[in-house]
């Protein structure tokens, strides 16, 4: 089953008000027509109401880098689902490596968001991936499995069409390193294998899985080429209207 391309850029905690207006800007004006690729973008919180208004009427989904899996109520400095999809967000980040190692989130706390997303009608980039020691020590596969695991407990087959999973070595983000093709292969080959046990043939083979670790227009091709690379999960060069815009016509011009 052809899966279609699935890009989405990850703000980080980044811009200003003004640059995050700048960078729409460029980003509408050169892929707010592309309709052959499924665009994201998750800026800051504070600025996804203005994001929101720059991207209306384009094909760029707005979403968000993280939330709570309450309602409302006595949650200090926690979103909600709802409060997302007031402000025009149809999806969300979650169990990104920072939130998992800087923030220290569980893969039990990450489930409940996903759950809670899904239940609200918000679809999930549920986000997995090894430390470099990890690595190092012969476990990425079984670390990769379980986060998968445990992130997806509870969620339904139906509700699979929601979720995107983004394999992001840790040791990858940020750094400038690259996970080579086949390290990137082997994984989402793993993963795919996985939701097929955990659901069923259909699901695994319709279930997109995207790249993400220091993913730029100059290794993008060879990335998104890959038999179970869906897309990508884009940090640092989602800033750039250009770069971000590059490695999408990397996406477009895969054969
Ligand atoms: C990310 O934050 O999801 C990420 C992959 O970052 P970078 O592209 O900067 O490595």
């Amino acid at each position: 089953m052809p899966r279609k391309l699935y890009i989405a850029g990850n703000w980080k905690m980044n811009t200003s008000l003004a640059e995050c207006a700048a960078l729409t800007e460029g980003l509408v004006e050169r892929l707010g027509d592309v309709a052959d690729v499924d665009l994201a973008i998750a800026p800051p919180f504070v600025y996804l109401q203005a994001v929101g208004r720059q991207v209306q009427g384009s094909r760029i989904a707005l979403g968000a880098q993280n939330m709570f899996y309450e309602d409302n109520g006595a949650y200090t400095g926690e979103t909600s689902a709802a409060m997302l999809k007031d402000v025009g967000c149809c999806f969300v980040i979650l169990g990104h490596s920072e939130r998992r190692h800087v923030i220290g989130e569980t893969d039990e706390l990450i489930n409940r968001k996903v759950l809670k997303a899904l239940a609200d009608g918000l679809t999930v980039i549920l986000a997995v991936g090894e430390l470099l020691e990890q690595r190092q020590a012969g476990q990425t596969m079984d670390v990769v499995r379980r986060q998968v695991q445990v992130g997806l407990e509870g969620v339904g087959v139906a509700e699979m069409a929601g979720v995107t999973l983004a394999y992001e070595p840790v040791w990858a983000i940020g750094t400038g390193e690259t996970a080579s093709p086949a390290q990137a292969q082997d994984v989402h080959a793993m993963i795919r294998t996985l939701v097929g046990d955990l659901y069923d043939a259909e699901t695994a083979a319709a279930t997109r899985i995207q790249y993400g670790g220091s993913v730029k227009p100059s290794n993008a091709a060879e990335l998104l080429a890959l038999d179970d690379v869906d897309g990508a999960l884009v940090g640092g060069a989602s800033l750039k209207a250009e770069d971000f815009a590059g490695i999408v016509q990397a996406g477009r011009d895969v054969p």
